[in-house]
């Protein structure tokens, strides 16, 4: 067999776009980042893609005729086996975008998407926290909640690419309403938004004056709850543990549901460190099934914001090799 190629991994998201080509063991040969300018519409957009993908191979000293492909991670909904973008709520006026016919077509090499979170899940076991691991489990942990799930090796779409909606496991009946239209959501109740919206309603009801001092005219966001719990303040070091408190819960149900080798965590709010962490894996472990325990190692993700990028690229190698 010939010697793997370069491939290209594209991270688009609501604000930036990230491209990088990597070999196909990972190593990083060139980088580009810009904005996403999502506001000018679909087709600008596609084009600044394009464009920085060009810029990465450029950096790279490689041709398209060179690399293996460009595997493109996406936000939210999308349909990987039809390559269609179904309608991300971050990128406006997205609805059943083919994206990876319209960006093959303008560059002429293969192209796959994947949704980010699965994409970053597949970057952390081939590159990163998850390196060995068969079966994992990764949990994103900032403005909302999100995940990707390896099974034997390979990310766990479901009917339609849809599965690993992590965020949206119910665990509190009527609990506070969530995005997605459901109620107590482990998104509703342990995300980035859930500890700014409690953080918002201790200094409405004048229970965290320091809160209120530090937020100023601004919501408080998860960062100053933080900073405020760190000064002392015991309402903002509760919201946070709570917080903690609630993922731990979701935790304990992906665990006994998967099995997994690792439970990789991610993203953000990982910035809350032990406050956050401990109650959320004190929980999971003290709630899962001691086999599970056993067999798991709860860690933080490796690859930082190249996850995604780094995982679409290679789902490019992997398709190359099969
Ligand atoms: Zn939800």
């Amino acid at each position: 067999m010939s010697e793997p190629r370069p491939v290209v991994g594209v991270d688009l998201g609501g604000t930036k776009i990230f491209s990088l080509v990597a070999t196909a063991e990972g190593q990083v040969l060139g980088e580009d980042r810009r904005p996403t300018q999502a506001e000018e519409g679909r087709d600008a957009v596609i084009g600044r893609l394009v464009d920085s993908v060009r810029r990465a191979m450029g950096e790279a000293n490689v041709t398209t005729g060179e690399i293996a492909g460009v595997g493109i991670s996406t936000p939210g909904p999308c349909d990987p086996e039809r390559g269609v973008v179904t309608g991300p709520p971050n990128l406006p006026g997205w609805r059943d975008v083919p994206l990876t016919q319209l960006v093959s077509d303008a560059m002429g090499v293969p192209v796959l998407l994947e949704n980010d979170a699965a994409a970053a899940a597949y970057g952390e076991l081939h590159f990163g926290a998850g390196q060995g691991c068969r079966h994992l489990v990764y949990v994103t942990l900032g403005t909302g909640i999100g995940g990707g799930i390896i099974i034997d090796g390979r990310i766990y779409g479901g009917a339609s690419g849809a599965a690993g909606e992590i965020g949206h496991l119910v665990i509190v009946e009527d609990g506070p309403p969530c995005g997605c239209g459901n109620r107590g959501c482990v998104e509703a109740l342990a995300s980035g938004l859930a500890i700014a919206r409690e953080a918002a309603a201790a200094v409405r009801g004048g229970r965290s004056p320091m809160l209120a001092e530090l937020a100023g005219d601004a919501p408080p966001t998860a960062e100053l709850v933080l900073q405020a719990a760190t000064r002392g303040d015991s309402v903002s070091r509760e919201i946070i543990e709570r917080a903690g408190h609630y993922l731990g819960l979701g935790l304990v149900g992906l665990l006994n549901c998967f099995n997994p080798e690792a439970l990789i965590l991610g993203g953000g709010l990982l910035g809350l460190g032990d406050l956050y962490l401990g109650p959320a894996v004190r929980i999971a472990r003290e709630g899962a099934f001691d086999q599970v325990v056993a067999d798991v190692r709860i860690t933080e993700a490796k690859l930082g914001g190249r996850a995604g990028a780094l995982g679409a690229a290679a789902l490019i190698s992997a398709r190359e090799q099969r």
